[in-house]
């Protein structure tokens, strides 16, 4: 089955994403562990964690539904000694959460150079921040998303995603999540049938479909190979239509977590509906 969701908010405390999920039909959910913009968080108390669980439970949202992201503010390949410490120990603090909330999977964004390192050191220091969360966590697998090149941020090229998997000791616990945003500002073409086909060969090739651990399914405001990244409501952007029956009707995508970052969030019903739509199979 395919699993469909948004990013949602986690107003009134982690407990609450669940039900944040439910309202808009979603079948699969994201949500920011912590304050995607403060380095700093209180623990989960004891309660919330439980009520979370339960709810998942209830509300029948199995882990493999579940893609939480990382705060924006962490850089795992950071340059300097201070800002890659920090990066580091919230990494952990969120791989941690991931674990205590009994989610198998945190979704996260490779990292920048700034300039100061070469690309391959900056690629190379990830892994190495991977190594040190996993070694501290069990049972969540680190997921590289890629992204769309803007500025200095790596992970947009799939050989890129490849060579930090490289670098990674325990490769059961390394994962990908592809976003069709940035997928397409990056370069590649995934709006035709015969791009779609090629970009996931390619994807398999380079990197290999079993590391495959979600999707972000958003339309996009820029064009192919922009490497701007600006996500925008499904049919509303430059991608059409095509894509998200492709996805839909795709057996390689069943049973992953596709999660919607667009922007208006007053369409997620909708859009969740029409993708459900989409599935010639359902
Ligand atoms: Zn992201
Ligand atoms: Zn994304």
């Amino acid at each position: 089955m395919k699993y469909i969701g948004a990013h949602v908010s986690a107003t009134g405390g982690v407990e609450n994403v669940p039900l944040h999920a439910r309202a808009v039909g979603a079948t699969a959910f994201a949500f920011f562990t912590k304050n995607q913009r403060q380095w700093s968080a209180a623990p989960y108390s004891p309660k919330s964690v439980d009520l979370f669980r339960t709810r998942c439970r209830q509300l029948g949202y199995p882990p493999g539904s579940i893609l939480p992201h990382d705060s924006y503010l962490i850089n795992l390949g950071h340059p300097e000694k201070e800002g890659l410490k920090k990066s580091r120990e919230a990494f952990c603090d969120e791989m941690k959460r991931c674990e205590q909330l009994g989610i198998d999977r945190l979704n996260f964004h490779p990292g920048s150079h700034l300039h100061r390192i070469s690309v391959d050191a900056c690629l190379d220091r990830i892994a190495a921040s991977v190594n040190l969360a996993l070694e501290k966590t069990r049972g969540v697998t680190a997921v590289i998303e890629n992204t769309a090149g803007q500025g200095t941020n790596l992970g947009y090229r799939f050989e890129q995603i490849a060579r930090i998997i490289d670098g990674v000791d325990d490769k059961s616990r390394v994962g990908v999540c592809l976003d069709t945003a940035h997928t397409l500002a990056a370069g590649y073409e995934i709006r035709t049938r015969e791009g779609y086909e090629e970009t996931f060969a390619l994807f398999d090739r380079v990197v290999g479909f079993r590391y495959l651990k979600g999707m972000h399914v958003n339309d996009s405001k820029k064009e192919l190979a922009s490497h701007v990244d600006r996500h925008e409501n499904l049919g509303r952007g430059v991608m059409g239509m095509n894509l998200f029956t492709f996805i839909m009707n795709d057996p390689r995508l069943d049973n992953l977590p596709l999660i919607l970052e667009t922007p208006d969030e007053s369409l997620w019903v909708e859009e969740i509906r029409l993708l459900y739509f989409l599935d010639v199979r359902g």
